[in-house]
């Protein structure tokens, strides 16, 4: 398993896979890997001859009073996660090695987000569409693995994809929980052991969602309403916001009349989680 830290390098290592005829997958994260990245890793290994994984903390989707400083960092530790799920190389680079001096050039999106986290992070996903674009032109995958977590994310670039014909197939992981539910996040660091309680919230809304679903309720409405007020209820907790979204368009809906997203974002003190659950998955 390589780390390489220049595009260069990732480009003649990844010519030479090309030349042996072998398949390439991506797994885009900014680092801190946990085992939600690990099940994206595992998925890449299983479809395709070489993995990628890019580990870069990208400061273009991250607003001006937002966590860029303090995200967690340890490539350490990544390079052992990856390795010991069949990754064969982590793509590392220096923020100067991906904006050069006169970096003036982005991949912007419209509609999609202008919903759910497009609202309260209004250049994060011009950031995320650029940074992917930029990946997908060094590396050049035949697949590329997201997570279902950030569900407005895996929308949005298999419509980036689809408006812009990148040939690569994009992949959509289940969310890997902790035992007692919480989605696993590299943000769940920040949390103190109250806080850490008090996110149990997230999940608790999202199982009484699925739950409503699954027994019949077809009221956005109705769902989002109970799933406020389980929010409500933890002192510690407040939500940003509970919305059920078509699945692909990312537009509100009122009645579950077609595949649909529900997605959660709540603050647990000044820590943003997110959850989600897509009613196909049902
Ligand atoms: P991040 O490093 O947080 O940008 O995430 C990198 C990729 O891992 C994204 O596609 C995320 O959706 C995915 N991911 C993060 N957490 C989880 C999780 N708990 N389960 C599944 N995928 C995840």
């Amino acid at each position: 398993m390589k780390i390489l830290k220049t595009i260069e390098e990732v480009r003649s290592q990844i010519k030479e896979w090309r030349k042996q005829g072998l398949t390439v997958g991506l797994v885009p994260t900014m680092g801190y890997l946990h085992e939600g990245h690990a099940s994206l890793i595992d998925a890449s290994h299983k479809e395709n001859d070489k993995t990628v994984v890019s580990d870069f903390v990208n400061p273009m989707q991250f607003g001006p009073s937002e966590d860029l400083e303090s995200y967690p960092r340890d490539i350490a530790h990544d390079a052992k996660l990856v390795e010991a799920h069949g990754g064969d190389l982590i793509f590392h680079p220096e923020p100067a090695e991906m904006y050069h001096e006169g970096f003036s050039s982005f991949v912007d999106m419209t509609v999609l987000t202008q919903e759910l986290c497009g609202l309260s992070r209004p250049v994060h996903f011009r950031g995320v569409c650029t940074v992917v674009t930029k990946l997908f032109n060094i590396i050049q995958p035949d697949r590329a693995y997201f997570g279902k977590k950030d569900a407005q994310q895996l929308a949005v670039i298999q419509h980036m994809v689809d408006d812009l014909n990148m040939n690569i197939e994009i992949i959509g992981c289940p969310i890997v929980r902790e035992e007692d539910g919480l989605a696993k996040s590299s943000r769940n660091t920040y949390l103190n052991a109250e806080e850490r309680k008090a996110a149990l919230v997230l999940s608790k809304a999202i199982f009484l969602g699925m739950q409503m679903v699954k027994d019949g309720e077809k009221e956005s409405a109705v769902i989002i309403q109970k799933m406020q007020e389980t929010i409500a209820a933890e002192p510690l907790a407040k939500a940003d916001y509970v919305k059920i979204v078509d699945c692909t368009t990312m537009q509100q809906i009122p009645s579950l009349d077609r595949p649909a997203l529900c997605a959660i974002a709540v603050y647990i003190g000044k820590t943003r989680l997110i959850d989600n659950f897509f009613t196909e998955d049902l």
